[in-house]
């Protein structure tokens, strides 16, 4: 019998196809006593699941593609390497002897024990080894408590690397935005999330895959089977499973029209983004790696308004170098043959963790810890390598430099300094770069946009981040499905933060761009450039449709309208000014 499963849909377009359930329960680990006669037994038992462990790290690791962007392979070859270290072979073997324990119990206690070690250690890199033990540790445990042998096939963090989800609609409870990187052009047709919001960085990178997304759809694994057809709307938000002719009719009739839509969509590529009064906009795309860069091409964007360059950090257990930094802009630059490129520097932190253990400390609030700028600021070593690269890219082609999360301008000064530091350094290297690469900053942090002004006296420009910006400001976690209604981009405080972060661009005759999500959803398009807003920056595969928008609108009434939306008190009122915006 049909049935449907509701969540949140993050990224538009419908999938139809069958599931691929994520799972990654780990089993319930117990102690029991092994008697004297069948220690051996179990010594053997414990070296064939360290074996198996070995022989599906290395099958994942061959089936990698590779034009994957990810290093899953050095991550994969550093936990083969740990298999096979006496700490993991042998001392378990001797407790099993000892104490006359199963091997799973053997593998928890000297688990224990190497993480105790690892915490203890002042090298911060060594330290965070401790989570490479436990990957390794849960892989040979699975394998071990598993009775059913089809549970050893149960894919892990690096499966995802895998081709088995080609044509699949994946399932988890959660993805983190590692796991969805890992997942990138591996042919996935959509995927369902029991957790998370529209705005997490899972969600956004749902849309700059141009697959349906839809989070938030709980219990979703308790109710779909492996391998079951189902059809995902990510407009709606609606998983729909036991199929019959009808509905399987409706839905392909649903993609059909969908596909008629980005061929007509398609026919503004060559067109300008200039207002029915002549006003011209600049649209930027958002990137996450650096064969994004293709897709930013072939919508013909202006430029990338926000690469974030994080995700070379994910999925791997050391910090990228100043050399790989450096080969990934230089990549994009030539993709990009000329347009503007905006690097962000590493936004690491709150829901974008690395295995490395880079992501700030384990606090109670990740979103208000140490992340974004606070964190490079810290950790020079990791944010050094960075600044090089940045700047030697500069010779390359047109960059800019984006530093995320300011709160106050002292950041600013702070970054400066180091950038004079990292020149000096260059020019001692006789390495070139460009004497003038402008530096600027994101609104994100309502602190921020009240005192944009100052801001816009030392920044080359701005980039208002609405995702954090209206997080912050209206006191909701974008990755919390369970406060998601609250999330509102149309609250007066964000409108006002927004118009007044334009206001201090201007006055300081800098650009301000948005690259928040805001800027690719076309139902606020109308409402933004009345605002005063003259630069989007947003995932390609949203450009045109915004283009579409720029063209229908008149910058000069829309100004008018909004004005007397900010001055309005009276919420029927201001509900009604808005829709008189998205009607104009
Ligand atoms: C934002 O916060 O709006 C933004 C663009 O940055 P991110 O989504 O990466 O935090
Ligand atoms: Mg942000």
């Amino acid at each position: 019998m049909p049935f449907s499963l509701h969540g949140i849909g993050v990224s538009r377009g419908y999938a139809i196809g069958r599931t691929y359930l994520l799972q990654r329960n780990q089993p319930e680990i117990t102690e029991y006593v092994i008697p004297d006669a069948i220690i051996e037994d179990e010594i053997q038992r414990f070296l064939n699941g360290l074996a198996l462990a070995h022989q599906q790290l290395r099958e994942i690791r061959l089936r990698i593609p590779a034009t994957s962007s990810s290093d899953a392979n050095a991550f994969i070859d550093t936990h083969l390497l740990m298999l096979e270290d006496p700490s993991l072979t042998e001392a378990p073997i001797e407790l099993i002897r000892t104490r006359k324990c199963n091997a799973e119990w053997a593998l928890k206690i000297q688990r224990d024990a190497l993480i105790e070690i690892f915490e203890n250690m002042d090298d911060p890199y060594l330290s965070t080894r401790k989570d490479d033990v436990d990957h390794v540790v849960r892989r040979v445990q699975r394998i071990l408590a598993s009775e059913d042998p089809a549970y050893l096939s149960d894919p892990d963090y690096a499966d995802l690397a895998v081709s088995r989800l080609e044509g699949r609609i994946v399932i988890a409870e959660d993805l983190t935005p590692a796991d969805t990187i890992l997942m990138q052009h591996q042919g996935v047709l959509a995927f369902v999330t029991e957790y998370g919001g529209p705005l997490s960085h899972t969600a956004i990178l749902a849309r700059s895959l141009g697959i349906p997304a839809v989070v938030g759809a709980r219990n979703a694994r308790a109710y779909l089977g492996h391998d079951e057809p189902v059809i995902v709307d990510g407009r709606q938000g609606v998983v729909l499973v036991g199929l019959d002719e009808r509905i399987l009719r409706y839905y392909r009739h649903k993609q059909q029209e969908e596909r008629r839509e980005q061929r007509e969509l398609s026919k503004l590529k060559g067109q300008p983004a200039i207002t029915r009064d002549g006003v011209t906009i600049a649209l930027h795309a958002n990137i996450e790696l650096p064969e994004d860069a293709v897709a930013v091409r072939d919508v013909a964007a202006d430029g990338v308004g926000l690469y974030r360059t994080e995700f070379l950090f994910m999925n791997r257990a050391d910090a990228p170098d100043e050399e790989e930094h450096l080969a990934s802009y230089l990549h994009v630059i030539k993709t990009l043959e000329g347009s503007p490129i905006t690097i962000r520097t590493a936004d690491l932190g709150a829901d974008k963790q690395v295995d490395g253990g880079r992501g700030g400390s384990v606090c109670t609030n990740p979103a208000l810890g140490l992340r974004a700028i606070r964190l490079c600021l810290k950790d020079l070593a990791m944010f050094r390598p960075q600044l090089r690269a940045i700047l030697r890219a500069s010779a390359y082609g047109p960059v800019r430099m984006m530093i995320p999360m300011l709160c106050s301008v002292q950041e600013v000064f702070q970054v400066q300094r180091l950038v004079a530091e990292t020149q000096q350094e260059l020019r001692d290297r006789g390495l070139a770069f460009d004497e003038r690469l402008p530096i600027g900053g994101m609104i994100e942090i309502p602190a921020a946009a009240v005192c944009a002004d100052q801001f816009a006296r030392y920044l080359d420009f701005l980039s208002i981040g609405t995702n954090d910006l209206i997080q912050y400001t209206l006191a909701i976690d974008r990755v919390d499905d369970e406060i998601n209604y609250l999330y509102d981009p149309l609250h007066p405080a964000v409108l006002m933060l927004i118009h007044n972060t334009i206001r201090a661009g201007r006055k300081a005759r800098i650009p301000v761009s948005l690259c928040g999500e805001m800027a690719g959803d076309s139902r606020y398009t109308r409402l933004l450039l009345g605002l005063g807003l003259t630069e989007f920056s947003m995932h390609p595969t949203g450009l045109l449709e915004i283009k579409r928008a720029v063209q229908d609108s008149h910058v000069g009434e829309l100004t008018e309208i909004a004005r007397r939306l900010l001055r309005t008190v009276d919420t029927e009122k201001y509900a009604e000014i808005l829709r008189t915006i998205a009607q104009n």
